[in-house]
């Protein structure tokens, strides 16, 4: 088995691979495995010529992929309304583009979307899909803060943290089997935990500083990451559900003041509200 992790190893970086490799697989499960029943379906998955995804190994390339099947059947299914406004899109991907660039994980491609949606609220999926509502965007007081959005939620991309919550919610369902989850379950996850995710507590806090690092980065005032949670704390009973996993949003933003220098906070771009609210008026 150890000459054929090897064996997979070096051709699973090449696309004309993988039938052979599944084959290979296969024939070594009805070798190796006095039970026919756990190879019966690796065969099938042959010979349907199913796409298997090994999520412990992803490349770059097929989580890009399957990030872009989730987002279209996350429309599809009209769980992700896209709101349709040439102007508003085009602005939150300008900030995404220029976040993307300095992120912790800036070489894949980067898909902003505004969804249509009055909750305040935002998420991501995988290979570079994040999605903000436009209930979001009127709550943001100027540009610096929906960027440190946006930065956050890159920051679950660049951890590679559904991906992580795929494989476990994969093994809790009982379909990932040693070849990997096929292409449609991984979909029909992925579509479940964009939609009614919970991040754990290891995963908001280094989206938090991710997120806060990308900004500074960005040429961002870092400040607005801190003054956009405490509004929405201030908010009382309704906070969002972005922000209603834990850890506490008192203990992210004591947490985010804490990497802030208080002589910078206020230094960099994005802090003028009045040129923020003219670029989203059409909302
Ligand atoms: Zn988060």
């Amino acid at each position: 088995m150890i000459q054929l992790s090897s064996l997979f190893l070096f051709l699973s970086r090449r696309r004309w691979a993988y039938g052979f490799l599944s084959f290979i697989f296969a024939l070594s499960i009805m070798l190796s495995n006095a039970q026919p029943t756990r190879a019966i379906p690796w065969i099938e998955l042959f010979i349907r010529g199913a796409q298997i995804y090994q999520l412990s190994s992803i490349s770059d390339k097929q989580e890009v992929e399957l990030g872009g099947e989730i987002n279209q059947e996350l429309i599809k299914s009209g769980q992700a309304k896209i709101y349709r406004n040439k102007e508003i899109t085009r602005y939150v991907n300008q900030i995404g583009q220029r976040l993307a660039k300095t992120s912790a994980r800036p070489d894949i491609p980067y898909t902003f979307q505004v969804v249509d949606d009055k909750n305040v609220n935002a998420f991501a999926t995988m290979g570079g899909y994040v999605y903000v509502n436009t209930g979001l965007m009127l709550k943001a007081e100027n540009e610096a803060e929906l960027a440190s959005v946006i930065g956050h939620e890159i920051g679950h991309i660049a951890g590679r943290h559904a991906i992580e919550q795929m494989r476990q919610r994969a093994i809790s369902q009982g379909v990932l089997s040693a070849a990997g989850l096929e292409r449609s379950q991984a979909v029909q996850i992925g579509v479940e935990l964009a939609v009614n995710r919970r991040n754990s507590r290891e995963d908001e806090l280094e989206a938090d500083g991710f997120g806060l690092d990308n900004l500074q980065k960005a040429g961002y005032a870092p400040s607005a990451m801190v003054s956009f949670m405490k509004k929405l704390l201030q908010q009382g009973n309704s906070i969002p559900t972005f922000l209603s996993t834990h850890p506490a949003t008192s203990e992210r933003i004591r947490l985010l003041q804490q990497n802030i220098d208080s002589k910078t906070a206020n230094v960099g771009n994005g802090l003028n509200s009045k040129v923020y609210r003219n670029r989203i008026r059409s909302i």
